[in-house]
């Protein structure tokens, strides 16, 4: 885990702890799906692959090991385009967004549309569409 940053970096402009560290802490989880979505970029960033996991439907996540050996990019930001549903009272919701990264110098942009499902209480991320 890299260095605990001040502000978040998921683009919030707010105080990591305030923002997606608490969820990060597992004392509180993410209430929406596009909160979901911004404390996993927030995960990428910092390099948390145990909270990439743990927010990942056990249905279609890797193993924790090849989280663990696949962070080799450096993350840039994250632009939120739109979401459907993924509120307090839904079961389902779709966030779609760019992420901007770089490898070995190479600016990339990944852009996809997320769906999310809520389980026991809990949004995790489940697939692209
Ligand atoms: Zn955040």
């Amino acid at each position: 885990m890299q260095k605990i940053p001040n502000i978040c970096p998921c683009g919030s402009n707010q105080t990591y702890s305030i923002c997606c560290g608490k969820f990060h802490k597992g004392k509180l989880h993410a209430p929406t799906a596009e909160a979901l979505m911004r404390s996993r970029y927030s995960a990428y960033v910092l390099d948390i692959p145990q909270y990439i996991y743990r927010t990942w439907d056990k249905d279609t996540r890797p193993t924790l090991q090849s989280l663990r050996e696949s962070n080799t990019e450096t993350f840039i930001s994250l632009e939120i385009l739109s979401s459907t549903g993924g509120g307090l009272n839904d079961t389902k919701g779709t966030v779609e967004f760019i992420a901007t990264f770089k490898v070995d110098n190479k600016s990339f942009k990944h852009h996809e549309n997320s769906s999310f499902r809520q389980v026991n209480n809990r949004w995790v991320y489940v697939n692209p569409i």
